[in-house]
């Protein structure tokens, strides 16, 4: 069964084929580069991975590029009031934004960045003005004028009859209602960056960073174009203008939106003090891979209330998982099969496709892959699961986890290098107690506690309880919890 996704440009959900057989080639509007990122824009970076990670595992060989908007009205102002250049002033959160992607687990696309193409910006308006569809105003902006691409409206499903040719609008950001000609490229302003170029001096708009350079790295049509839903106006419908004016061909064929998230059911927002970026998260002591485990609970496109009780349950569900595998993978068996174990590692891996091939369906894949948690865990207790089992059923959870990414270990040197993050940054009145007891697990490498762990039983073995006694209580001071098992000795890290 192909994957089925809502495209917003048809309204939709259609069948997901790529224009170029095998290939697929997607863009996502990445991160405006003024700020750390907030668990909002995560949201929908996670989406897109998800979707890049769905369809690599389907088969598909996948080109995704993201940009990284490091120069827009945003940075231009703060830049200026901090008295430093764009460069300066967005390197930080370029650096910020890299390091909370790997801390979330969100594999890298190909990036690009807006200052490194802005030559081919400018010579792409200077095209569009010679073919009308722009034009220069005297200070020396140009504007893209909306009345020459009847089309106008077809993403946001805005019908822009009856606008008043000429209006302008300069920012970056603006309402629906205010339909008007956007600026393409602005003018040089006092105290402002600038940069030279075949049309003159000053800055591109933000909307023309995206056209030039999905175009670029990707060519004139590609498959799927994404970002959160507040693009879809006027970015996205000024991109598909741009883009599709110059080309006379279609830009992207469908749109990939992200729903907005909430913060305990309201809009998030510095105001109401709900607003969090990945780093406060971590901060209070909240794990990365409970994060990203909140973050997918909801389908992308269904409303995502973030509440810290749910990010408790993340943190159980994650748990559940890697103790699952822990019993898998540590305990001893009896030879042989039981055949149902294969039959149902085999059900749960189509169950979970069917559900991501279902326009992403998250939910629904991690209810088929507790179903096996479940009963296979049954299984266990019961002694069924036989050593041939082993292999089919990590193969189902390894498949889970291709897209999901929650399984591997690694909370806790991540949550150290945001601890060493906020002493740098002299933010130590925000750690918590509980980020510090957790992070201080991070000096045990996972080899160093399994061979204390080894030691202990030896000592234990020989009878040597204080022996064993002193090494488990060296193991607790380092934050590592051991509990002995039917299956053995078990640990994890607090
Ligand atoms: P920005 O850095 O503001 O350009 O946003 C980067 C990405 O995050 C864009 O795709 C936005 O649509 C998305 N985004 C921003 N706020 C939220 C939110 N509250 N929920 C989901 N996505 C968001
Ligand atoms: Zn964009």
């Amino acid at each position: 069964m192909a994957l089925r996704l809502y495209n917003t440009l048809s309204g939709k959900i259609e069948e997901f084929h790529p224009i170029d057989d095998n290939r697929v080639r997607m863009y996502a509007c990445g991160p405006t580069v003024y700020d750390y990122g907030h668990i909002g824009n995560f949201r929908t970076f996670i989406a897109v991975d998800f979707l890049y990670r769905f369809l690599r595992q389907s088969g598909y060989d996948v080109r995704y590029v993201m940009n990284i908007t490091d120069v827009d009205d945003k940075i231009i102002r703060n830049a200026a009031r901090d008295a430093v250049s764009v460069q300066e002033y967005t390197a930080k959160f370029v650096q910020a934004f890299l390091e909370d992607s790997a801390t979330l687990s969100i594999e890298k696309p190909l990036l690009v960045r807006a200052t490194e193409h802005i030559n081919a910006m400018a010579d792409f308006i200077g095209e569009l003005e010679k073919k009308g569809f722009a034009y220069r105003t005297e200070d020396g902006s140009y504007y893209f004028r909306i009345a020459k691409f009847p089309e106008y409206g077809k993403l946001s499903k805005k019908d822009f009859a009856g606008l008043t040719d000429g209006a302008r609008v300069d920012v970056d950001e603006y309402e629906k209602d205010s339909a008007r000609d956007f600026a393409l490229w602005k003018a040089p302003k006092p105290g402002e960056a600038s940069w030279k170029t075949s049309i003159g001096p000053g800055r591109p708009g933000w909307h023309i960073e995206c056209s030039v350079m999905s175009m670029e790295e990707l060519g004139s049509s590609f498959d799927l174009h994404a970002g959160g839903e507040d693009l879809i106006f006027p970015h996205h419908e000024n991109e598909i203008a741009q883009s599709e004016s110059m080309t006379g061909q279609q830009f992207a064929r469908y749109w990939f939106h992200a729903r907005f998230l909430l913060v305990e059911g309201q809009k998030m927002s510095k105001s109401l003090g709900n607003f969090f970026t990945i780093r406060d998260l971590v901060l209070r002591g909240h794990k990365p891979s409970s994060i990203r485990w909140l973050l997918t609970q909801v389908p992308y496109r269904n409303q995502l209330n973030f509440t810290f009780d749910g990010l408790k349950s993340a943190a159980s569900s994650v748990e559940k998982l890697r103790n699952f595998r822990f019993r898998l993978t540590s305990s001893q068996f009896p030879s042989g099969a039981t055949p149902a174990m294969a039959q149902l590692a085999e059900e749960t891996i189509a169950r979970m496709k069917s559900a991501l091939d279902d326009d992403l369906n998250t939910a629904e894949a991690q209810a088929a892959m507790f179903d096996m948690l479940r009963k296979v865990n049954t299984a266990l207790d019961a002694v069924e699961v036989r050593q041939d089992d082993v292999k089919p059923l990590l193969g189902a959870l390894g498949k889970f986890d291709e897209i999901f990414a929650v399984l591997k270990d690694d909370d806790q040197p991540k949550m150290k290098a945001i601890l060493d993050w906020a002493r740098a940054e002299g933010r130590e009145q925000e750690i918590s107690p509980e980020l510090l007891d957790i992070a201080g697990s991070a000096q045990l490498t996972d080899e160093e506690i399994n061979q204390k762990i080894a030691e202990m039983e030896a000592a234990r073995k020989a009878r040597n309880f204080k022996a064993s006694d002193a090494l488990r209580a060296e193991l607790t001071a380092g934050g590592i919890l051991v509990e002995n098992t039917k299956e053995g000795v078990r640990w994890r890290r607090k």
